[in-house]
């Protein structure tokens, strides 16, 4: 059997938080448990968000967590950064580009809110299309006003595909999420993109991430087929959700992972904690990652969304 290859790809756009380190370390053991390699890819491509600090500091989280890494991917460095790679990218563009796939859209953002279109899963607009059929020369005459984002066409076609702890899962491509942007108009590539070229050029087997971006799986498989690349298994894992129900965000500073150890916190006391919400073991009790591996089991993983005490910081059971 080829070996599994797995991926920590997190966006360095803050101090990761407890529910990232979650996702982390689920991606760690599944891969790890199957005796698998495990890759850091550093997802910094929106210059707006990302800073190189807040990538040393998610090296050094993990680290810490005793969650390692083997390498960063192809191109031999430890550590890959996304940033570095916008060559490939663009050479995977100029492919979609010359089967007739892609087509510039000049829409704004405010044009794309106001238009009374349906919303696509994720909550963005779903694209209605506007730019799909201008003619040549309307789109020079846009051209000369105001650089355009590329978008992909997409089929009128139903993409399916099994989550490990998600089920059966279903999107029709054109109808459920419309065409989407490739390269943003600032020439920044967009995230789909990028994550289907490094999957496959890495040959990424199984990918373990948040439940928030379960909606971007069908379009990633379906770029991936497009692009010829084999498709990985996907494990989308419950998120963690603050007191008051809200979905963790790097903004809530007291769940990351700075704060967790200036309070004191032990990497054995936070891994256990996290374990212990996703059903592995019994009771939080101190763990190391490395020993969860051996029992670790996907069918022991909960499904459904872990809701945080009040002052998860110092560890109330949920
Ligand atoms: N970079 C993405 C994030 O931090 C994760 C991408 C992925 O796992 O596909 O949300």
């Amino acid at each position: 059997m080829s070996t599994a290859i797995g991926r920590f790809a997190p966006s360095p756009s803050g101090r990761m938080h407890l529910g990232n380190a979650f996702s982390c370390l689920l991606a760690w053991l599944s891969v790890r448990s199957v005796g698998g390699r495990m890759l850091l890819r550093i997802e910094d491509l929106d210059p707006e968000r990302c800073r190189p600090d807040y990538a040393r500091q998610v090296e050094d989280d993990l680290r810490w967590l005793g969650l390692d890494w083997d390498e960063g991917g192809v191109d031999g460095s430890t550590v890959c950064c996304q940033s570095r790679r916008r060559a490939i990218y663009a050479r995977y563009l100029d492919i979609l580009a010359d089967r007739g796939l892609l087509y510039p859209c000049f829409c704004t953002r405010g044009e794309l809110h106001a238009a009374s279109a349906p919303h696509a899963s994720d909550g963005t607009p779903l694209y209605p299309g506007t730019c799909r059929n201008l003619s040549p020369a309307e789109r020079a005459r846009r051209a000369a006003l105001r650089r355009p984002a590329l978008r992909v066409c997409v089929p009128d076609r139903e993409i399916s595909f099994t989550d490990r702890l998600q089920g059966p899962c279903r999107e029709n491509l054109a109808r459920d999420c419309g065409d989407f942007i490739l390269c943003r108009s600032d020439g920044v590539h967009a995230y789909q993109l990028a994550v289907v070229v490094d999957d496959g050029l890495m040959g990424v087997t199984q990918v373990v991430r948040g439940r928030d971006l379960l909606s971007s799986t069908p379009r990633q498989l379906w770029l991936q087929e497009v692009l010829g690349f084999s498709h990985p298994t996907y494990a989308h894992v419950p998120l963690l959700l603050s007191a008051d129900g809200r979905r963790l965000s790097k903004r809530d500073r007291d769940l990351d992972l700075g704060s967790v150890r200036a309070a004191g916190q032990t990497p054995e006391a936070v891994v256990g904690r996290l374990a212990f919400w996703a059903g592995l073991i019994d009771r939080p009790e101190s763990v190391s990652a490395r020993e969860l591996v051996d029992l670790f089991d996907w069918d022991r993983v909960r499904r459904e969304d872990v809701r945080l005490g009040q002052n998860p910081a110092l560890f109330e059971a949920p």
